[in-house]
């Protein structure tokens, strides 16, 4: 992947309200036959506080992209989340969700299954401090699940949607149309918006 780093200083913090301490990292790059798309990272120089987003440049329309999983090539299907962009694993009722903690990312099918995997495994560990055995049982079945699903033996339906067109799945099996303006209004585009080229769709 080639391309270039711009670094542009954004002012004060609003974490920790350090004067000019806080700066973007942007890096865009091209990805073949799908377009240019920029990942961005906020940091600030005094406390740490860093924050990472992506938005696809080209023209994009907000769209719903599917992808089935069944065999492990599939798990290389590309995976571009905006901050804006929600996930579904369908098989798994596993949602992501814009929202203030959430970053975004450029991956794979797989990447996005490491990271549904850490959480819950945070979560396991959570419900078993609380003796919900309950929950910790239904977390097992999740990974298990997961694991089934890395070794091609259990089939996972993947949804990306983006009211903003900044969220894309890229693959020879994946699947594409546009969003109804009913399913536009239904996705959450999370607290913080930092990017809003789109504001016809943003009330
Ligand atoms: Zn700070």
């Amino acid at each position: 992947m080639k391309g270039e780093i711009k670094e542009t200083m954004l002012g004060d913090c609003p974490i920790c309200k350090s004067k000019n301490s806080l700066k973007a990292l942007m890096f865009i790059h091209e990805i073949p036959y799908f377009g240019k798309v920029m990942e961005s990272t906020i940091i600030c120089e005094k406390c740490g506080y860093r924050n990472a987003d992506v938005m696809i440049l080209e023209e994009k329309e907000p769209r719903l992209y599917t992808v089935k999983v069944e065999e492990e090539k599939d798990l290389f299907t590309r995976v571009i989340r905006s901050k804006s962009g929600t996930i579904e694993l369908e098989e798994l009722g596993v949602t992501i969700e814009p929202g203030p903690a959430s970053q975004g990312f450029i991956s794979n099918v797989e990447g996005v299954l490491e990271r549904v995997k850490e959480t819950l495994i945070m979560t396991r560990h959570f419900k078993e401090q609380e003796n919900d055995l309950e929950a910790v049982k239904k977390v097992d079945e999740l990974l298990e699940y997961i694991e089934e699903v890395k070794n091609g033996q259990k089939s996972l339906t993947i949804k990306v949607m983006d009211p903003f067109g900044h969220s894309a799945l890229i693959g020879e099996k994946v699947k594409s149309r546009l969003l109804s303006d009913e399913e536009i209004k239904s996705l959450s585009t999370g607290p913080y918006v930092i990017y809003e080229p789109n504001k016809q769709h943003y009330d």
